[in-house]
């Protein structure tokens, strides 16, 4: 692989030359116009000296000019009063003369100067262009990579030397293929982190299952051998298979959505949906679904449109409401809100007073199958939410958690 030099910093080279005349012409001008500058400031300083020698001061009410009636050499310095009595008249073509010498020269070294820094600026652009001459070569590099057979066969051996289990990386032996390398092995890498995942969530789903199963089984085996006889053991084997199967069926519930949701398979049926009918309509179902708790709602002032599904928008909401039921003491307040954050987004609130998280567990909360352990005494898998994190981020939408231990939790979802 070899890169054209001629072709490959064209670009470069037509940015260094206009970068190189842009501080020349720079120079060159503030050259000219500082000589320029000496050039007038010598003339009138001198005049300024002249009328102040004769006159003591400068007067302003008095009329100052040049005049240059017979030729250059006859310019004068004028000075009259308002009656026009002139009371100045000097000869100033010979400090004019100078001045212009004076100016001329230095013009003309500042030129020079200008002209011999030329290489050591030039020093300084290559210097400050390296790096982008290098992504030019490597840009003129890739663009001339040839992808030949040989390369072909070596990529083929190396992949087909990967197993699904083990940890090995391809390993290219050519250099040039270095950047394919990185990119498979970081692909690979992803594969093999879902693959382990995928692997988590079904060993993790068997053992919630494993539990009701085993207490189901527990109590047919009861009835079985002995307690058909005994009401007492008969009612409470009832009870307990119907609470286990109930847990069960909510359990395969929330796996099923998970598992639909990776698969791809629930689609998003969006339509236009008002946030303040949304939260008010969840708000009636808790006042009537938990009287335990005492429930406020705040809306917001203006109708927040968004495009949502909104069984599923609604489906999140209501996990958060749940958690906030369960987490929170009897008779403690949970609050709903809709409104319009900083950022302009519309969000739907749920805020309680209840047992709140530590910050380590916030950072898991949306994990499957993740339970702080002081959440542990009350009923539930860990599903929830990471259930409610799929459909917002669905929605392209966004959490926001505040969380204090026992004083409660504030999680807002951004849409
Ligand atoms: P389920 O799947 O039945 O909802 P869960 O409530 O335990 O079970 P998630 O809803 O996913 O599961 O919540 C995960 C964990 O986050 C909870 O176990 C709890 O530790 C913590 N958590 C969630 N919401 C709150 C809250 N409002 N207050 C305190 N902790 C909370
Ligand atoms: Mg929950």
């Amino acid at each position: 692989m070899s890169s054209n030099p001629n072709n490959e910093n064209k670009r470069i080279r037509s940015i260094r030359g206009k970068l190189q005349w842009m501080i020349t012409g720079t120079r060159l001008g503030g050259a000219f116009w500082s000589s320029f500058g000496l050039f007038l400031l010598i003339p009138i300083l001198w005049a300024v000296f002249c009328e102040i020698s004769a006159l003591g001061r400068v007067e302003w009410t008095y009329k100052h000019f040049f005049n240059i009636s017979q030729g250059f050499s006859d310019l004068t310095y004028n000075v009259t009063d308002p009656a026009g009595t002139v009371l100045l008249s000097q000869k100033i073509a010979d400090v004019v003369a100078v001045s212009l010498g004076v100016s001329a020269s230095i013009f003309v070294l500042k030129v020079i100067g200008a002209l011999l820094s030329i290489p050591e600026e030039q020093k300084k652009i290559n210097k400050t262009l390296a790096p982008i001459d290098a992504l030019a070569a490597r840009a003129d590099e890739i663009s001339n990579f040839e992808f030949n057979e040989d390369k072909y066969q070596l990529l083929e051996k190396a992949i087909s030397k990967i197993e699904p289990e083990d940890n090995k990386e391809i390993l290219l032996p050519d250099p040039e293929l270095q950047g394919i390398e990185t990119a498979m092995n970081s692909l690979i890498g992803r594969m093999k982190e879902n693959y382990r995942q995928q692997a988590r969530f079904v060993n993790d789903a068997s053992h919630e299952l494993r539990t009701p199963i085993a207490v189901i089984e527990g109590y047919a085996n009861m009835l079985a051998r002995w307690g058909r006889e005994d009401e007492k053991v008969l009612d409470e084997s009832i009870t307990a298979i119907q609470n286990e199967a109930h847990n069960m069926k909510h359990l395969v519930e929330q796996l099923l959505f998970l598992a639909r949701g990776d698969a791809g398979r629930t689609e998003l049926k969006l339509e236009n949906v008002e946030l303040n009918s949304l939260i008010m309509e969840i708000y009636e179902e808790s006042l009537m679904i938990d009287e335990l708790h005492p429930y406020k709602i705040r809306t917001y002032e203006r109708p927040l449109n968004v495009m949502a599904d909104p069984g599923l928008i609604k489906q999140a909401v209501r996990i958060l409401v749940d958690n906030a039921a369960k987490y929170t003491e009897n008779g403690d307040e949970i609050v709903l809100a809709s409104g319009m954050n900083e950022a302009g987004r519309p969000y739907l609130m749920v805020q309680d007073s209840g047992i709140g998280m530590k910050e380590s567990d916030v950072e898991h909360m949306f994990d499957r199958f993740y339970r702080a352990d002081e959440a542990r005494t009350k009923e539930g898998t860990g599903l929830g939410l990471s259930i409610a994190k799929w459909i917002v981020e669905k929605h392209k939408g966004s959490f926001s958690v505040v969380s204090r231990t026992d004083l409660g939790t504030r999680i807002c979802i951004n849409l």
